[in-house]
C-alpha cells in the first residue's frame, strides 16, 4: 500500500514538469491575445486609445517580469532541509517550544510531538514536516505545490506569495483588457471580421485568465489570513482549538517573519543579508514564539 502511495507521489512530481509547460502555454496565449491581437492594433490608431494601449503593454510586461522572476525563485529555491543529524539545542529549550526531541526517549512520544521523522531518521525542528512527494523533511512546510514542482517552505514562502500576487494582478488585467473582445466575440464570428483561429485564441485567453484570477483571489485571501497569524497551511488543523496561536507575534512581526524588515525588498523575491542574518524564521530552524516577544 505504501509503495503504491509513493509511486503516486512520484507521479505528482512528473506531473509538475507538465505544469511548467502549462504555465508557459497560458502565458504564451495571454501574451498573444493581449499584446498582439488587442493592444497592437490600438497602438497604431493614435490618440487616447493608443496611449491607453501603450500603458497596458508596459504594465503587462512589468507584471510578467515580476511574476516570472518570483516563479523561478519558488521553483529553484530550496524551501529548507534539515541539516544531517539535527538535534535541538537543549532539552529545556525543546520543552519551551513544545517540540521535544532530547527530552523524550520513547518513539511514541517523539512522533506525537513531531520531533523525529521516521522516514528521514533524523530530528525534526519545530514547524518542519515530511513531504511525501519530495520524500524528505521540509522546514516550515506550507504545502507541496504541483504548479512550481517544489515544496513551499521557510525559504521560498515569500517568493510563492509574490508569485500569487503578481499572477493575480496579471490575470485580472488580462480579463479586463480582453472583456470587450469577448463581448464582441459572437458579432465578430458572424461578420467574419477576424480569423477563426484568432477569435478562438481571444476566447480561450479570456476564459483561462478569468478562471485563474478568480481562483487566485481565493488563494490570496487564504494566504493573507495565514500570513497575518503566522500559520502555515499544515498548521491550520494543529491550531484549531487554541486560544491564541503560539507563533502569532502580532500582524507586523508576523509579516516580517516572511517578508523581512527591508521595505524596499518587500515586492521583490529577494532578502537583504541583514534580514537573513537577524530573522531566524527565514532560515527555518528556529522560530520566536509569543512568549519570547512578550517576555
Ligand atoms: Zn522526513
Ligand atoms: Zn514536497
Amino acid at each position: 500500500m505504501e509503495i503504491n502511495l509513493f509511486k503516486l507521489c512520484s507521479g505528482l512530481r512528473v506531473l509538475g514538469y507538465f505544469m511548467i509547460l502549462l504555465v508557459a502555454g497560458i502565458i504564451g496565449i495571454s501574451y498573444y491575445a493581449v499584446v498582439f491581437l488587442t493592444c497592437g492594433p490600438q497602438l497604431l490608431r493614435g490618440g487616447f486609445h493608443s496611449f491607453l494601449s501603450f500603458a497596458i503593454v508596459i504594465i503587462f510586461h512589468v507584471l510578467l517580469i515580476l511574476l516570472l522572476w518570483s516563479y523561478f525563485r519558488v521553483v529553484f529555491k530550496d524551501p529548507g532541509s534539515v541539516p544531517e543529524n539535527w538535534r535541538a539545542v537543549s532539552a529545556e529549550e525543546n520543552l519551551g517550544v513544545g517540540s521535544s526531541l532530547a527530552a523524550v526517549d520513547d518513539g511514541f512520544e517523539r512522533r506525537s510531538r513531531g520531533g523525529y521523522c521516521i522516514h528521514c531518521q533524523n530530528g525534526k525542528p519545530p514547524r518542519c514536516h515530511h513531504c511525501s512527494v519530495c520524500q524528505r523533511c521540509v522546514l516550515k512546510m506550507d504545502h507541496h505545490c504541483v504548479w512550481v514542482v517544489n515544496c513551499v517552505g521557510a525559504r521560498n514562502y515569500k517568493f510563492f506569495l509574490l508569485f500569487l500576487l503578481y499572477t493575480f494582478l496579471e490575470t485580472t488585467m488580462d480579463t479586463v483588457v480582453l472583456l470587450p473582445s469577448f463581448i464582441n466575440f459572437f458579432a465578430d464570428a458572424k461578420n467574419h471580421s477576424s480569423t477563426p483561429s484568432n477569435l478562438a485564441l481571444v476566447f480561450l485567453a479570456f476564459v483561462l485568465n478569468l478562471a485563474f484570477a478568480l481562483s487566485l483571489l481565493c488563494f490570496l485571501v487564504m494566504h493573507a489570513s495565514l500570513l497575518s497569524s503566522n500559520t502555515t497551511s499544515v498548521e491550520v488543523h494543529e491550531k484549531k482549538g487554541t486560544v491564541r496561536w503560539k507563533y502569532d507575534l502580532g500582524r507586523k512581526m508576523n509579516f516580517e517573519q516572511v517578508f523581512g524588515t527591508k521595505k524596499s525588498l518587500w515586492f521583490f523575491p529577494l532578502f537583504s543579508q541583514d534580514d537573513l542574518h537577524n530573522i531566524p524564521a527565514l532560515g527555518g530552524l528556529d522560530f520566536p514564539t509569543r512568549s519570547d516577544v512578550e517576555a
